[in-house]
C-alpha cells in the first residue's frame, strides 16, 4: 500500500516559511508583498479560487487586491488595468486568473503583464527562463509537485518519469522541471499510441488530464510514485482526480489525493512566488 503524500500538511508548512520570511523581508526593508488577482466573469470554480488566494495572503500577511470584472469586459479595459499594476509600486505580483471569455486573447494579456510580476509564470520570457534552465518564475502548480516530491525525499535523477498531460499551466512546465532534476522524460497527450504501455514505464507517474480516474492500475508500474493533479467534479458533486486512487494506492509507493495533493500546494507556491518577485523588485530598488 502506498505512501499518501500529504498535500495539506506540506502546503501548511510551506505557508509558514513564507509568513516567516515576509515578516523578516517587512522588519528589514518596510515592504509588504502585495498581489493583485483580475477576475474576468462569474465561473464558480474561478471565483473558489481567487477567494482561497485572497485567504492565503492574508494568512500570510501580504497586501491582496482582487478585481472582479463583468463577463463582457472589454480586452482593452483590463489591458489598461494590468499597465496600472504594472507601474504601482505596492504590488509585486499579478495574476490574471484563467480561463478568460472568448473575446479576450489570454496570451495577450499573459504578454502585457511586466514579466518580473508574472507569479504564475506564464509570461513568454518567464516560460524561456523555465526551457533554458534559468527561470525568474515557475509555474505554481509544477513547483508545488517539485516540492512535494523533495520534500517527501523521493530521488527524481535517473529516474523514468512520464507526464500525461501537455498544457502550458501543468504539462510542459511539469517535464522541464522533471528533465532540469535529471529524470528521463517521455511526455503523453490524447494522440498518445496505447498510453498504458508508456505510463507502465513510470518510475515517476504525473496525470494531468482532467479526465476523472482514467489511470488505472494496469497502467502503474509496481512501486510507481504517482502524482494526481487532476481535479473532476464528479455527477454526485464530489471531487476526483485522474488516478482511480484506491487501485493505484494498492501498487503504488507513494501517491497523492484528490482533494489534498497538489491543489493546496499551487496556492502555497503562489504565495512563494509572490515574496520572490517583492525580493526581486526590493532588492533592484535598494540596490539603486
Ligand atoms: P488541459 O485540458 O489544458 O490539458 C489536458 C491534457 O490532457 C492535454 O494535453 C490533452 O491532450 C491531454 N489528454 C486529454 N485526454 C487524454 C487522453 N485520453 N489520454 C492522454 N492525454 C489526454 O488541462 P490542464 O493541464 O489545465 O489541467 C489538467 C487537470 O489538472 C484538470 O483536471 C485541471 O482541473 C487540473 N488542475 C489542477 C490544478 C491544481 O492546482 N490542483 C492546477 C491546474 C490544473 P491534447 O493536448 O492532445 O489535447
Amino acid at each position: 500500500m502506498a505512501i499518501i503524500i500529504d498535500g495539506n500538511k506540506i502546503a501548511q508548512e510551506v505557508r509558514h516559511q513564507v509568513s516567516k520570511e515576509a515578516n523578516d523581508f517587512k522588519e528589514k526593508t518596510g515592504i509588504v508583498p502585495g498581489l493583485a488577482v483580475i477576475l474576468v466573469g462569474e465561473d464558480p470554480a474561478s471565483q473558489v479560487y481567487v477567494g482561497r488566494k485572497a485567504k492565503a495572503c492574508a494568512e500570510v500577511g501580504f497586501l491582496s487586491r482582487e478585481y472582479k470584472l463583468s463577463a463582457d469586459t472589454s480586452e482593452g479595459e483590463i489591458l489598461n488595468i494590468i499597465g496600472k499594476l504594472n507601474r504601482d509600486q505596492a504590488i509585486h505580483g499579478i495574476l490574471v486568473q484563467l480561463p478568460l471569455p472568448k473575446h479576450i486573447s489570454t496570451d495577450k494579456i499573459i504578454a502585457a503583464i511586466d514579466h518580473k510580476k508574472d507569479v504564475d509564470g506564464f509570461h513568454p520570457c518567464n516560460v524561456g527562463g523555465l526551457v533554458s534552465g534559468n527561470p525568474l518564475f515557475i509555474p505554481c502548480t509544477p513547483r508545488g509537485i517539485m516540492e512535494l516530491i523533495s520534500r517527501t525525499g523521493i530521488e527524481i535523477a535517473g529516474k523514468e518519469a512520464v507526464v500525461v498531460g501537455r498544457s502550458n499551466i501543468v504539462g510542459k512546465p511539469m517535464a522541464l522541471l522533471l528533465l532540469e532534476k535529471h529524470a528521463t522524460v517521455t511526455i503523453c497527450h490524447s494522440r498518445t499510441k496505447d498510453l498504458p504501455a508508456v505510463t507502465r514505464r513510470a518510475d515517476i507517474l504525473i496525470a494531468a488530464v482532467g479526465k476523472p480516474q482514467m489511470i488505472k492500475a494496469n497502467m502503474v508500474k509496481d512501486g510507481a510514485v504517482v502524482i494526481d493533479v487532476g481535479v473532476n467534479r464528479l455527477e454526485n458533486g464530489k471531487l476526483a482526480g485522474d488516478v482511480a486512487f484506491e487501485e493505484v494506492a494498492a501498487k503504488a509507493s507513494y501517491i497523492t489525493p484528490v482533494p489534498g495533493g497538489v491543489g493546496p500546494m499551487t496556492i502555497a507556491m503562489l504565495m512563494r512566488n509572490t515574496l520572490d518577485a517583492a525580493r526581486n523588485i526590493a532588492g533592484k530598488i535598494l540596490t539603486k
